[in-house]
């Protein structure tokens, strides 16, 4: 099924819709001063007025810890109402196909066994630090499935791992680990503090892969399951900050603080992924650092 002439992109204008954008330039990128997606008549309209034949839901409240933590309630308000409302206005409206983004963080705090895997979604509680973002991401899965046993829809959700790259937020409270980093061993500053032990592992995933997976997965992906995408290498904060450190060229001395290590690994598989697109080949996280410094540079 070709979707490539219709498609609507919601949250169009952040991170990965940014790095989409390069990718597919004819498809159609909006963000919350289209309309404000935790309103239904605004979401409604918005859908009315575009009559997409595919919709790529991106758009959501999305925070660093300290965000998360702090705003738990309004956290799951917005990401819960723009699910329910995203969802239920292209049903209305007859829009047969939409893919929605939830992210690794929806998924189980604590699993016995790693990687996870698609069927782990909803087996324990998500991260107490994100856990009503985590809820809600949830529900896109939830309401996308129950919507697909009723009304015979393809509504279907991918699940990216952290995501970092050019167009990343480098800002002090607001940016996730990558950029952070980044920022905080360009600085010139010769002792530079890292929150934690530096031994929790994660995997990173280059925004470009990301934009190149999407149209992938509105072509292929097609099972209630929220397909996981990342690369396979699972790295420790340790490990991504020498690599960042080689990059920039710092000659900072590295310390690390011992407190709030958050979750120590939430790695997933990415062999669903692999089925449906074998010759996918991920950025090595080198490059992409590389790529994401020489745009913070300029
Ligand atoms: P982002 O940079 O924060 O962009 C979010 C997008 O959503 C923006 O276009 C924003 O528009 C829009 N949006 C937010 N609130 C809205 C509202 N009330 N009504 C309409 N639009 C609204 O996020 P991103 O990093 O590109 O992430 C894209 C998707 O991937 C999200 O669903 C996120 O949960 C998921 N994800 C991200 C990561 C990551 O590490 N970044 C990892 C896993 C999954 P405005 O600019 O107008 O507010």
């Amino acid at each position: 099924m070709q979707h490539s002439e219709k498609v609507l992109v919601l949250g169009g204008t952040g991170l990965v819709g940014k790095a989409l954008q390069e990718i597919k330039p004819d498809w159609t990128y909006v963000n919350s001063k289209d309309a404000n997606l935790t309103y239904f008549l605004e979401t409604y309209e918005l859908l009315m007025t575009h009559r997409p034949t595919a919709v790529i839901n991106l758009a959501a409240r999305v925070g660093g810890i300290k965000d998360n933590e702090e705003h738990q309630g309004e956290f799951f308000y917005d990401n819960v109402s723009m699910a329910m409302n995203v969802v239920e206005c292209c049903r209305s409206l007859g829009i047969p196909r939409l893919l929605s983004a939830l992210s690794t963080c929806a998924f189980p705090d604590k699993l016995e066994y790693y990687p996870m895997y698609e069927e782990d979604l909803h087996k324990g509680p998500p991260a107490t630090t994100n856990f009503s973002y985590g809820y809600a991401k949830r529900m896109l899965q939830v309401m996308s499935k129950a919507y697909n046993k009723q009304y015979g829809l393809d509504y279907t959700c991918f699940s990216p791992a952290n995501v970092y790259g050019p167009g990343d937020n480098f800002d002090n409270d607001a940016s996730h680990f990558v950029p952070a980093c980044i920022r905080k061993l360009s600085s010139g500053d010769k002792e530079v503090e890292f929150w934690g032990t530096g031994n929790p592992m994660r995997q990173q995933l280059y925004v470009g892969d990301l934009a190149k997976a999407i149209p992938i997965l509105l072509e292929d992906h097609h099972t209630d399951k929220a397909i996981i995408v990342t690369p396979e290498a699972n790295m420790s904060i340790r490990e991504m900050v020498d690599v960042v450190r080689k990059v920039t060229g710092s000659a900072a001395n590295i310390s690390y603080n011992g407190k709030l290590d958050g979750q120590f690994r939430k790695d997933g598989s990415n062999s669903l992924f692999m089925e449906l697109a074998p010759n996918f080949t991920f950025t090595p996280f080198e490059e992409g650092v590389r790529k994401t410094y020489e745009w913070y540079k300029t």
